[in-house]
């Protein structure tokens, strides 16, 4: 018999196609998450807000004590690196991690989507700082390892990924040619103009992973660019604005407009994978965006869910009548709940197969699965967090609720990573890649209908 803690966030069904593939240690870890987020998580996102710095230069230079509290409570209870999964790539890793599956770490991820704000930092379980870890642990040399990894892995510092070009269409990363990493010699001289860095405004920050043009004349559009490893602390780097997302900053991380100018790096230090990592940056940044894309996911479920739970409560308070009826009795707000539950139970069907895919067949494997799930689930969310903004009336859309903060979130998401566009259309295009096989299979059905007709002695009718 499952706890029932478990229900409170996962349906029954969803749990009882899971619960055979769950580990005992995981379902333990499971319950420790759940404690974890209700007694301690939720009740500190107010506290966090409280303790950052007000609006001016002071807000990006300290960290809200509570945050460092809560990251000593969940090491301490094992609720450390869930993100990173057992097999090799947690050998690469030096052994960390959750030594969860990737299926495991989707119920657990969504549940930290119920805080969204501050369960994935708490658990160090963020992006972008886990597919950074992931580029170190696959791509980056030894020296890379023992001189970012590890402090990433224990949470000591952040990190930022840094690929849109300002004033570029960074959706084809094609495009991506004003961030250059001229080799000369032993040295690596990197010049660009990034924007929306993730990460970037933390004083925590201890390196940016910088895609850059390092051979323009490659035939290959695909073997132009490496990653180069930045320290923000270098000379040459300017950090120079947060941006804001319909008015929220993130901060303490931000997401920032950066220059680099006539940055000054070693090749074998800066570029990852040292002088061999030369021209890989697409095969990289490929290989970092699979997971990475299903987290988010799978923690845009817990946000709908968490905003179901708000629009159920607001419905059914008894003091909010009108025209004579509590909301809930009046029959679309019943359409609004029944069609949002089963969205997110869809929506997390999606995410739960294509985890168990990465688990059978690795992330290449699995990149449809997590592309369906990249373009629909966060546009669910919003669905579902849209409805809930419109039952608290304008309560809904200020910041007496976390609802508008959600709805930013998720919105960001429909870019972040690549746009729904882009995700759509590659989805197509490999859809379509089946039609041989359907055609030879329909080929098959009519040749033995024809065969079946000319048994029986008739001539198939036109219908
Ligand atoms: C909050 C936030 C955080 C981010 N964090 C980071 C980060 O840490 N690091 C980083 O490098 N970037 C980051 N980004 C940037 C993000 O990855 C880019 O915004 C995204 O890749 C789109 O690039 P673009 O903004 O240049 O849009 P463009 O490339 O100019 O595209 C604009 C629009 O064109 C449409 N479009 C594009 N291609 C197609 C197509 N094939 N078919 C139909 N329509 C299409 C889409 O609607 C798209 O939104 C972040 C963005 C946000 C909002």
């Amino acid at each position: 018999m499952s706890d029932q803690r478990i229900f409170q966030y996962v349906p029954s069904g969803a749990w009882g196609l899971v619960e055979p593939l769950f580990s005992q240690r995981a379902k333990s870890l499971l319950l420790t998450l759940i404690d974890f987020v209700e007694n301690d998580v939720l009740p500190a996102e107010n506290l966090f807000h409280a303790q950052l710095a007000p609006h001016g230069p002071e807000r990006w230079k300290s960290i809200p004590a509570v945050l460092e509290e809560l990251k000593n409570k969940a090491k301490k209870q094992g609720l450390w690196n869930l993100w990173l999964s057992k097999g090799e790539f947690s050998g690469m890793a030096g052994g960390s991690g959750g030594g969860l599956t990737n299926l495991e770490y989707a119920v657990m991820a969504e549940i930290m989507g119920h805080s969204v704000i501050l369960a994935p930092q708490a658990t160090n379980c963020s992006a972008p700082d886990t597919g950074n870890m992931e580029v170190l642990a696959r791509f980056g040399t030894q020296a890379q390892k023992d001189k970012y990894l590890g402090r990433l892995l224990q949470g000591e510092i952040r990190s930022s990924f840094s690929m849109t070009e300002y004033g570029v269409a960074s959706s084809d990363a094609t495009n991506l040619k004003n961030t250059t990493a001229r080799v000369e010699g032993d040295k690596v001289i990197v010049n660009g103009h990034k924007w929306w860095i993730s990460g970037a405004g933390d004083p925590r920050n201890a390196i940016h992973i910088v895609l850059a043009v390092t051979d323009p004349s490659n035939p290959s559009p695909h073997k132009r660019h490496s990653l180069v490893l930045v320290q923000p602390s270098s000379k040459g780097v300017d950090v120079v604005r947060p941006l804001q997302v319909f008015g929220y900053d993130d901060a303490p991380e931000g997401h920032c407009e950066v220059k680099y100018k006539d940055v000054v790096i070693g090749v074998e230090e800066g570029i990852v994978g040292g002088r061999a990592g030369l021209g890989r940056g697409f095969e990289i940044i490929q290989a970092r965006l699979g997971p990475g894309r299903l987290h988010h996911c799978m923690r845009s479920i817990g946000m709908a869910s968490k905003a179901l739970e708000l629009l159920m409560q607001r419905v059914t308070d008894p003091i909010r009548k009108t025209f004579g009826k509590e909301l809930h009795q009046h029959g679309t707000i019943l359409a609004d709940i029944a069609n949002s539950r089963a969205e997110i139970d869809q929506a997390r069907l999606l995410v739960l197969a294509a985890a168990r895919q990465i688990d059978l067949h690795g992330a290449k494997a699995a990149m449809k699965d997590i592309g369906i799930s990249k373009f629909t689930v966060p546009t669910m969310a919003l669905r579902v967090v849209d409805r809930a903004i419109q039952v608290h009336g304008a309560e809904g859309i200020c910041q007496d609720t976390h609802l508008p903060y959600f709805y930013a979130q998720l919105r960001t998401l429909r870019f972040a990573d690549g746009p729904d566009e882009v995700h759509v259309q590659q989805i197509g295009k490999q859809e379509l890649k089946r039609v041989p096989m359907l055609r030879e299979r329909y080929d098959g059905v009519r040749k033995r209908e024809e065969a079946l007709f000319k048994a029986h002695g008739k001539v198939k009718a036109k219908l």
